[in-house]
């Protein structure tokens, strides 16, 4: 069971304080990291317990502007970048936050406390998995949670993509564009996307459609041979020769300890307003994937780290004022 927090019960007296504090140290909180360190405002971050953030779950990144090569290596790279800059990187998972007044309280584990004038979120979000054995072996070697990344290394093959909403037709469409297959692996006899996304998908002919299918196994030993798939309704197996398997059955925000702090939307991502990284609560800002539903990209994620360390100064500066 998750140990809970109650942060009004730490002593605060002899916390840790800042100008900003940046929480998460993917692509987001780094950029956000680099930029308020340039503007000489000291901040620290956070790092969580996936230093890099989700890049350093995958191989070879091939769309990031000016980088080739792998995405650990990219991700060291920006917290070398951020480190030379002047931003302290700390070790720590953030538990608890009291944003409900000005200096906001942070509480880290193991029992750290911070108090800052303000604060970016960075703390992106978590593809999900199936969660069966076969998945963990093959991760990263044909199996992935994101197809505008890795949909490209697969042209000419067959793939599937596992999921019923308008990300899993969004991504088959756009796999069909370079693959001669497109499984389209579907647990019910009905879709969750909008009707329109429907009636696009169901024009394109190498779609292939598995409905109410459910997968099995990913095979192979190396790297991903085939999908075992088994048919709810008949019971049924059979195995398609696909090279590559996109899963595509949602994002979970990582937003449990901002509940009742900011303003989340409905799928609890934080609400930021139009065109910035304000949130709701002044001197709070947020970037990166944890804001973003849509694109949820290493370069749109450095793009919002960048405004949020603007936004925080400008509005610190104002503050002053
Ligand atoms: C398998 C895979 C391959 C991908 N390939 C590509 C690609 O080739 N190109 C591309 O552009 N994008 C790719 N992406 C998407 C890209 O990785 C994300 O869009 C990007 O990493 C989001 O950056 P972020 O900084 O918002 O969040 P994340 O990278 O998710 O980082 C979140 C950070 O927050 C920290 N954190 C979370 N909770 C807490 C907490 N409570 N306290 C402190 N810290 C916390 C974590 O430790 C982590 O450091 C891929 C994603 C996956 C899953």
């Amino acid at each position: 069971m998750k140990k809970t927090y109650n942060i009004e019960e730490f002593d605060f007296t002899n916390a840790i304080k800042r100008n900003v504090i940046i929480i998460g140290s993917g692509p987001a909180g780094l950029t956000a990291g680099i930029y308020t360190a340039r503007a000489g405002l000291k901040p620290l971050l956070i790092r969580g317990n996936e230093p890099g953030g989700q890049l350093v779950t995958t191989t070879d990144v091939e769309n990031y502007s000016g980088w080739k090569g792998t995405g650990p290596e990219l991700m060291m790279k920006m917290e070398e970048q951020c480190e030379e800059q002047g931003c302290e990187l700390i070790y720590g998972t953030v538990k608890a936050v009291d944003f409900s007044k000005r200096p906001f309280k942070i509480l880290a584990y193991p029992d750290k406390t911070f108090i800052a004038d303000a604060v970016i979120i960075a703390t992106g979000a978590s593809a999900r998995w199936l969660g069966i054995e076969s998945e963990k072996k093959l991760q990263n070697r044909g199996i992935s949670g994101c197809a505008t990344c890795d949909g490209p290394m697969y042209r000419q093959e067959n793939v599937c993509v596992i999921g019923g909403g308008d990300v899993a037709l969004e991504d088959a469409m756009f796999l069909t564009r370079f693959c001669p297959k497109v499984h389209l692996i579907h647990r019910r006899d009905k879709l969750r996307a909008s009707k329109a996304m429907q009636k696009k998908a169901m024009q394109k002919e190498n779609i292939i459609w598995e409905w109410n299918s459910v997968v099995e196994e990913f095979v192979g030993d190396e790297d991903l041979e085939g999908v075992k798939i088994k048919d709810v309704k008949t019971g049924e197996f059979k195995t398609l020769d696909v090279k590559g398997a996109f899963l595509a059955i949602g994002h979970s925000p990582n937003t449990t300890i901002f509940k009742g702090q900011v303003d989340l939307n409905d799928h609890n991502y934080i609400k930021t307003k139009p065109n910035c990284t304000y949130t709701s609560v002044e001197g709070v800002f947020a970037c990166g994937d944890v804001m973003d539903w849509v694109y949820r990209q290493a370069a749109t994620s450095v793009g919002s780290g960048c405004m949020a360390a603007i936004d925080c100064e400008r509005w610190l500066a104002e503050q002053e004022n």
